[in-house]
């Protein structure tokens, strides 16, 4: 189960936090240099044979310039060069535009995607199955899992899940 796995979402809903979760101390690529153009490497996760690396794609949000429409397209064309995405959501924050326009970008890509909702230690458990329902309703993840990136809680059930799709 090796592959490249690119980590998406509005800023602030945890990417960063995630990365260094999983990475951890187990840290063998951390690089800023562009990989391409447009990528760049995040942070790469070795377990036994495996090998997982993370791009980081920073142009996906609403543009607000040519230089913004560019960025999204870049992004855009990453995601159909990965083996599969994580698409983090601030699940104390529901849903809004910004994660809106994401998704309807995510709809001209075939690359799998799984919808990651941190920040779950911030919500009561009840409010979970409603924010699964309204982001299910517009677009078909590949999986949802629900994460505390910053407490470490299901992390590593997501690894696995991703390990199904490398
Ligand atoms: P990024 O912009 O997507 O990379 O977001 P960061 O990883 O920088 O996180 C933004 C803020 O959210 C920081 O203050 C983190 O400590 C906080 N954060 C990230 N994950 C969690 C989480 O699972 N729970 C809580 N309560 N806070 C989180
Ligand atoms: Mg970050």
């Amino acid at each position: 189960h090796s592959g490249f796995v690119a980590i998406i979402g509005r800023p602030n809903v945890g990417k960063s936090t995630l990365i260094n979760e999983v990475i951890g101390q187990k840290i063998a690529i951390m690089s800023d240099k562009p990989q391409t153009t447009r990528n760049k490497i995040h942070g790469v996760y070795t377990k036994d044979n495996s090998q997982i690396v993370f791009l980081d794609t920073p142009g996906i949000h609403k543009p607000t310039s040519k230089l913004g429409d560019f960025m999204v397209k870049s992004a855009i064309g990453t995601l159909g060069e990965v083996d599969a995405a994580l698409f983090l959501i601030d699940a104390s924050e529901g849903l809004g535009g910004g994660d809106r326009f994401i998704i309807e970008a995510l709809k001209k890509v075939k690359t799998p995607i799984i919808l990651v909702m941190n920040k779950i230690d911030k919500i009561e458990p009840e409010a979970l199955l409603p924010l699964i329902v309204q982001y299910k309703d517009l677009h078909d993840f590949a999986e949802i899992v629900p994460i505390s990136a910053l407490e470490g809680n299901n992390v590593n059930t997501l690894l696995k899940v991703l390990a199904g799709y490398l």
